[in-house]
């Protein structure tokens, strides 16, 4: 079914967007064009674009879920992004997600689970931010992707929060927004995984007056076309729908930017042929900014499109979340 309506410069072309993830014109086996196309990553952008659009039997349960275990890296405790591949805190949020929305008791992890626990936690640093694997890399999103899966897991602990917590407020610029570290630039995608840890970790209080930040976010929709970027200056793309719109959702104030301006703009970048949408309009699609845009359109009008609704916080259906054991401060 193709949603439209007068105001509309394009219809939604959801039969043609779930083609484009599954590839079924293709008749390529699901092993194949996972090696090709999806991976860990992209198959939770997959899945999370199917499940917006209610229709997650598009894909094979059973095989999406063995094909996670087996991205699964014993030496590390984590899931890599691929089997074999060493584990790392991105891919085994990816993982996670995707179990949960399949499995509510996570009961398929069976003995991993402690493992998996201790990889995330070990991963922590003193000044309370994470590494993504042992490596080293130091940024925000790991502290909004650790924090997230032990919420999934229903394991966070105030030795885990605290800390955590304290590093992203020490990365709050004076212009409102987060930065990767302390110091660093506002970007928009940061923006969205400070407020996410904050909201998982039960602390969006600290923000005192987020009136800076929501006009700092606002002021990312680019006029005329309506779409949104991730920093002064910057052209718009389709996927900051997701991270401006999420974190104005996180603080109530999505009617901050026009609403119907930006749903066009997501709509103008389908490719209505094909199916999938890109971050400009007649670029090429990728399974990424199909997934940012589905989720987008839904935080701007899921009754409309009849999509599920999407917890902006954990960007997953928001009927899978409700039942998170929420961490209370
Ligand atoms: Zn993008």
């Amino acid at each position: 079914m193709e949603v439209t309506s007068d105001t509309d410069v394009f219809p939604f072309v959801r039969e043609k967007h779930i083609n484009f993830i599954i590839e079924q014109d293709s008749h390529r086996s699901f092993e194949y064009w996972l090696t090709e196309h999806l991976r860990l990553n992209g198959l939770y952008w997959g899945i999370t674009a199917l499940v917006t659009m209610d229709t997650l039997d598009s894909l094979p349960k059973e095989e999406v879920m063995d094909f996670v275990i087996k991205c699964w890296d014993s030496k590390s405790g984590g899931f890599g992004a691929f089997p074999k591949h060493d584990g790392h805190l991105l891919s085994t949020l990816s993982a996670l997600q995707i179990l949960r929305i399949y499995d509510d008791e996570l009961n398929i992890l069976g003995n991993r689970r402690a493992q998996l626990i201790s990889f995330i936690k070990n991963l922590q640093l003193k000044d309370g931010s994470f590494q993504g694997d042992r490596f080293g890399e130091v940024d925000t999103r790991f502290v909004y992707v650790s924090l997230s899966a032990l919420s999934i897991l229903g394991e966070l602990t105030p030795e885990i929060v605290n800390p955590a917590v304290e590093f992203i407020m020490k990365c709050q610029n004076f212009d409102g927004g987060f930065g990767m570290v302390p110091g660093a630039e506002s970007h928009a995608a940061q923006v969205f995984t400070c407020l996410g840890a904050l909201a998982v970790a039960d602390s969006l209080h600290l923000l005192e007056n987020d009136t800076k930040l929501s006009n700092w976010l606002s002021e990312r929709q680019v006029l005329p076309t309506g779409g949104l970027n991730g920093r002064p200056e910057k052209l718009p793309d389709v996927c900051y729908s997701w991270w401006v719109l999420s974190s104005l959702s996180i603080l109530k104030k999505t009617h901050w930017v026009d609403l119907s301006k930006l749903e066009n703009f997501v709509l103008s970048c389908q490719d209505l042929i094909n199916g999938g949408i890109s971050d400009r309009p007649d670029n090429q699609t990728d399974i990424y900014h199909t997934c940012f845009g589905i989720t987008g359109l839904s935080l701007i009008n899921h009754e409309k499109y009849n999509f599920k609704p999407v917890d902006p916080i954990y960007c997953m259906p928001s009927e899978v979340t409700k039942h998170f054991k929420k961490w209370k401060n």
